[in-house]
């Protein structure tokens, strides 16, 4: 079997940076961003879970571009506030351009006065398709706590303000080689990598 395409199916940079890092060792495979091959599309997140939404931006952009895609849906579950953001994390927050700082600044005006600690989990779900083929799909999850001062320049999104359990560290205080040694995203894509292998190596 020779190379294949991959696609990293995202719009969003940091994810795309991450999921880059990730796969980097996948032998028999060229990856590339939604820019590389022209797409650019943008898909509305409609689902109800976080595996419906890595599905529908995994098949939009494999029947876009014709190659096998794997899609992230992503979200910090914080439990003082009922589990949101959640599905909502990316546009969590009232004003209607808002930015990362917004979002958290938001997170946090909620929290204000309920008792700490704020226990919180990024899940990720990510989903391989196949052009005219079947989806597969991975989970991860990263636990710890949300707090009140951020710390940190890595990452995006929550990372400033989310503290790893058994850490002591922010995300963002993290590399991103570390990060992706812990984070929801990086075991979601650990696990999707088996997939992708045989995948990519049929015959094995
Ligand atoms: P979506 O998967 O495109 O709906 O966006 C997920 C959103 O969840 C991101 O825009 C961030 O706000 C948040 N999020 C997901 N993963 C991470 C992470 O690794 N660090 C910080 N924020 C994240």
């Amino acid at each position: 079997m020779g190379m294949q395409t991959v696609l990293i199916a995202t719009a969003n940079q940091g994810k795309l940076e991450e999921m880059q890092a990730l796969l980097a060792d996948l032998a028999d495979a060229a990856l590339v961003t939604p820019p590389d091959v022209g797409v650019d599309i943008e898909v509305a997140e409609t689902g109800s879970s976080y595996a419906e939404n890595a599905a529908l931006k995994a098949r939009a952009y494999s029947q876009a571009s014709g190659l096998i895609c794997l899609a992230d849906d992503s979200g910090l579950e914080v439990e003082a506030v009922g589990g949101v953001p959640g599905l909502y994390s990316a546009r969590y927050a009232p004003q209607a351009k808002a930015s990362d700082a917004d979002r958290r600044q938001y997170l946090l005006a909620q929290l204000d006065r309920k008792p700490q600690p704020w226990p919180a989990t990024f899940r990720s779900t990510v989903c391989i398709a196949v052009p005219g083929g079947d989806s597969y799909f991975a989970e991860g999850e990263c636990r710890g706590e949300i707090i009140a001062d951020e710390r940190g320049e890595g990452g995006f999104g929550y990372d400033s303000i989310f503290l790893i359990e058994g850490l002591g560290r922010t995300m963002a205080e993290l590399s991103m080689a570390e990060k992706n040694q812990l984070s929801h995203r990086a075991r979601a894509v650990e696990a999707a990598k088996a997939r992708l292998r045989q995948l990519l190596e049929p015959d094995v």
